[in-house]
């Protein structure tokens, strides 16, 4: 049987509504990402736009960099649309944001949310009118911002006078310490100012990424206690392939465990002609993993060891797992709660009955020296044995039965 779902105790937050998606509050933690085409490629972006959100994910981010990106917004949302694909879109901006949202009014109302960095707003006098330009857009379409603070483009006025302050005292504190307060004031600070030209409190989301693991641990405590607006996670600059995902997975899953994070990105560099919806996958998987939220059945899988008598248990491991995520974006409609399904393919009957047993539906191989047939456990009861050239496909097709019967009805 499977494992009953752990309880989580999340930071009270206030909820904000980024188009059709909730984030904050009572909502499910949300997952989100970003792409890297050149919006102003309406065809490309709208491409994988579909793609990140066909992986799954809920609120998509694009850059909005030039007149051409802005100007391609409206389109790249119309053309979404016209595919069924509705997911969110937040335009990124940086240094000339004020000067796009002006230009291009109709980019501002198509955009579900804006993502400022009060690092690269401007810099002086300017910064603090061009905030405001943006800001007021806001207010006057109705939109949510997402002030993100970046460690790689801080405030430099603000961490210098913090810098100068923190040398003035009798006992200084760590530079790191400075750091970590200067990236939650500038979030902060912004914040009010944002409310004070009228932004709703329940219209702001921060982040304040960086790209240490202990660092992003220790900022994200202390801007979770420090206010009530809803967080959105991730560790800038991850990397590529396991350094990234591990790197991301070490800070988010520390973070989540303590009920902090409304919204999550992995900023994983992607492998040349790997998919950008990996990051999508990354995160519902960290997700899925804590017990946090379910997004596909879950395959349990042994590593392997000396007791394994071929490669077979891994290609057939890796054929359910891949038959389950394609049938997904089908079984997610027709079958309501089949995200939550475990299925177990083990190497031997070493732990292999066990594990299936805790299973609703697992298989277990035979390992070097056993009987060469392959017991079948559903929902903790042994209920066929297979054997013969067949028996990956034989299992697949019991899965799939036994999808039919647990989530669609018929059980
Ligand atoms: S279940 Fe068997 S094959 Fe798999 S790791 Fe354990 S002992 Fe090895």
């Amino acid at each position: 049987m499977s494992r009953p779902p752990f309880k989580f105790s999340r930071r009270n937050s206030i909820a904000v509504r980024i188009g059709s998606i909730a984030v904050g509050g009572d909502a499910p933690v949300v997952v989100q990402s970003m792409t890297n085409t050149d919006t102003a490629d309406v065809a490309a972006t709208v491409k994988q736009v579909a793609e990140l959100a066909e992986a799954g994910s809920e609120l998509v981010r694009i850059t909005v960099n030039t007149d051409e990106a802005a100007a391609a917004v409206p389109l790249i949302r119309e053309r979404l649309a016209s595919q069924g694909v509705n997911v969110p879109l937040i335009g990124d901006f940086h240094f000339n944001g004020h000067r796009l949202l002006a230009r291009h009014p109709a980019c501002a109302e198509t955009l579900d949310k804006y993502r400022i960095n009060p690092g690269n707003v401007g810099r002086g006098r300017k910064k603090d009118e061009q905030f405001a330009t943006i800001v007021e857009t806001a207010c006057r379409h109705d939109k949510p911002v997402r002030i993100g603070v970046n460690w790689g483009s801080l405030d430099q006025e603000l961490a210098a006078r913090l810098m100068d302050d923190n040398a003035r005292l009798p006992h200084p504190q760590p530079a790191a310490e400075v750091m970590h307060e200067a990236m939650m004031l500038s979030a902060l600070e912004s914040a009010r100012r944002a409310e004070e030209i009228g932004l709703g409190h329940d219209r702001i989301v921060l982040s304040v990424k960086m790209s240490g693991v202990q660092d992003l641990i220790a900022v994200y405590r202390k801007l979770a206690a420090r206010c009530d607006y809803p967080l959105h996670l991730g560790l800038t600059e991850a990397g590529m392939g396991s350094k990234g995902i591990v790197a991301s997975t070490a800070a988010l899953a520390v973070l989540l465990q303590e009920g902090i994070g409304d919204t999550i990105r992995i900023s994983l560099t992607p492998e040349p002609g790997g998919s950008r919806t990996q990051e999508v996958i990354v995160a519902q998987e960290i997700l899925q993993a804590m017990g946090i939220r379910s997004f596909a059945p879950a395959v349990v899988a042994c590593p392997g060891c000396g007791r394994t008598s071929s490669d077979y248990f891994q290609h057939l491991a890796q054929r359910i797992q891949g038959y389950l995520r394609e049938q997904m974006p089908v079984w997610r409609d027709r079958y309501p709660g089949v995200e939550n399904l475990t299925v177990a393919v083990m190497g031997c009957v070493v732990n292999g009955p066990g594990e299936s047993k805790q299973a609703h539906i697992g298989i277990s191989l035979p390992g070097t020296g056993e009987t060469p047939v392959a017991p079948v456990y559903v929902d903790g009861e042994k209920t066929v044995t297979l054997k013969g050239e067949q028996i990956a496909a034989e299992f697949q097709q019991l899965v799939a039965d036994y999808v039919i019967r647990r989530y669609g009805g018929g059980v």
